[in-house]
């Protein structure tokens, strides 16, 4: 965790000797920075890259994968499915708000396709196949699926539905350590140092370097205790990562993630928004959080997912993400999956890419009214639940919150049970607020001269809801922007 009497920016005057310099200056060597230095190298700069752990990678190499991509590329046009900017700019609009920057929203859509160009001639392999059905990423090495609620309610009403979490090829996958992700940032750490990108390993950024005017010129990083004075003529791109693993950041912005950080790495201490704030930074949504529920989604689309009065509250078989955050925000953490013995069969019997998210069930009973009496709920409260359920699923019908028919069936015969309350995790999506071109924007809203970020210490595209693959999306994305202006400055 990083000190705070140190993060106020320093006057270069002070500075008697700079150890290193180079045109930019890159902080972090996960997916923004990577993206950051192939192309600010390209577009002519000598680029530097700072990293405070031994290695590249950082979240992004543990990460699934999914890099959110659409409006028609060719993963989606050759498996059959159709898509356009201004579709997909609809439905990122409904998914992710309230709140969401349309500019940027906009502008993302419309950069997609050329986006996955740009990743595929960099190297990064994806997989002509499709996996179709309910899970947290594809169990193999598939290169698309349904990544955020798209083909379920409400979404699939608002916009017409396309797959666009689009993932690396990865035939052994280790998910959680090394999965999509690892393929995603492997071409590109080898892109930026055929380059001449140069690395510098074991070196922590800590405060800024400003000039008279608090144009930003430099940084203050340290390594293994001994600070380095290191120039950035051209610019400065933060690329440090989210503010997942910072206690008092998360006391006071994000409180619901208390004791529950997942999918970030402890080096996501916040430090890029606090020394950006520290020179006067604006931030956005920084109470935005993904989060992850821990079930799995071949069992909990089979099922009905209760809170803790008994209610259903969203519609099964959409993105776990999206019941995660429904089951966090909106129902104070507290969730039941109740099930009946033929489904809960039936989904044991399928591939899911977590296995390790099947326990056992908590409870059993061979009626609604015992099982109700077991979890601890007033007489009627799951029972009114099961049979306005039923009643409609009779149908293959749910007009209460619009499971598709597939996943429809009425609960019979015997019961089970699962307590899930707590099971959620997450990371913090609130950060600096940047433009277009990846420009730190100063509380007066004018660009910090000098200041460049993408990634998780920025706010991007996701200002309340998630779709997977955003992260990576938005960090690769505006991380090229960065490497852009920050080159050309
Ligand atoms: C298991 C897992 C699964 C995930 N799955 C997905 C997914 O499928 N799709 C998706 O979009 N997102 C996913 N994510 C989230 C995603 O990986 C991150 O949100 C994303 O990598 C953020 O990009 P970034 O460039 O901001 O940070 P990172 O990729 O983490 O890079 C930040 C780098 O900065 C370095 N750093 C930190 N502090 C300093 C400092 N002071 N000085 C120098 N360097 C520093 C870090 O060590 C790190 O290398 C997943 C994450 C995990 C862990």
């Amino acid at each position: 965790m990083s000190d705070a009497s140190t993060l106020r920016p320093l006057r270069a005057s002070s500075v008697t000797e700079w150890d290193q310099q180079a045109d930019v200056v890159v902080a972090g060597y996960g997916i923004a920075g990577v993206c950051a230095a192939i192309e600010a190298a390209r577009a002519g700069a000598d680029v530097l890259i700072l990293e405070r752990t031994g290695g590249w990678g950082g979240a992004a190499a543990m990460a699934g994968g999914f890099i959110y991509l659409g409006g028609g590329t060719p993963l989606q046009q050759a498996l059959g499915f159709e898509d356009t900017p201004e579709n997909m700019e609809t439905f990122l609009l409904a998914a992710l708000g309230p709140g969401v920057d349309k500019a940027k929203i906009a502008d993302y859509a419309r950069g997609s396709v050329e986006h996955y160009n740009w990743l595929v001639a960099n190297g990064v392999p994806f997989r002509e196949a499709f996996w179709g059905e309910p899970g947290w990423e594809p169990p193999h090495d598939e290169g698309l699926m349904y990544s955020g609620g798209e083909n379920a309610a409400p979404f699939n009403a608002i916009a017409k539905p396309a797959p666009r979490g689009h993932v690396p090829q990865m035939a052994d996958k280790k998910i959680g350590r090394k999965s999509g992700g690892y393929m995603l940032m492997k071409p590109l750490a080898e892109t930026a140092e055929s380059l001449g990108v140069r690395v510098e390993y074991d070196l922590r950024l800590g405060r800024l370097i400003v000039d008279d005017d608090d144009r930003v010129v430099g940084v203050i990083a340290k390594r293994y205790g001994k600070e380095v004075a290191i120039r950035a003529d051209r610019g400065l791109v933060l690329a440090t990562g989210s503010f997942a693993y910072h206690q008092q950041m998360i006391e006071g912005y994000a409180p619901r993630l208390i004791g529950r950080p997942a999918a970030a790495i402890e080096e996501h201490d916040g430090i890029g928004i606090r020394v950006a704030q520290a020179l006067g930074a604006e931030l956005a949504h920084m109470d935005a959080t993904e989060v992850a529920f821990f079930g799995d989604p071949q069992l909990v689309a089979r099922g009905i997912l209760v809170n803790g009065r008994g209610q259903r509250f969203i519609a099964e078989d959409t993105y776990p993400g999206r019941i995660g955050q429904a089951t966090l925000i909106q129902q104070e953490n507290q969730a039941f999956l109740v099930i009946d013995e033929a489904s809960y069969e039936a989904g044991l019997a399928t591939e899911t890419s977590t296995p390790f998210f099947r326990q056992p069930p908590t409870w059993a009973a061979e009626t609604v009214a015992e099982l109700e009496a077991d979890m601890g709920l007033p007489t009627l409260a799951l029972q009114a639940t099961v049979d306005c359920y039923n009643l409609h699923a009779a149908d293959g019908k749910d007009p209460l919150l619009g499971k598709k028919p597939e996943w429809v069936r009425p609960l019979q015969g015997s019961l089970a049970a699962f307590d899930m309350r707590g099971f959620t995790a997450g990371f913090t999506l609130g950060g600096l607020r940047t433009d277009l071109d990846s420009r730190v924007l100063h509380v007066s809203g004018e660009p910090i001269p000098g200041l460049f970020a993408a990634g998780r210490c920025t706010s991007g595209l996701c200002a309340g809801g998630y779709v997977s693959g955003a992260s990576l999306g938005d960090g690769s994305f505006y991380g090229r922007r960065a490497g852009v202006a920050a080159a050309k400055n």
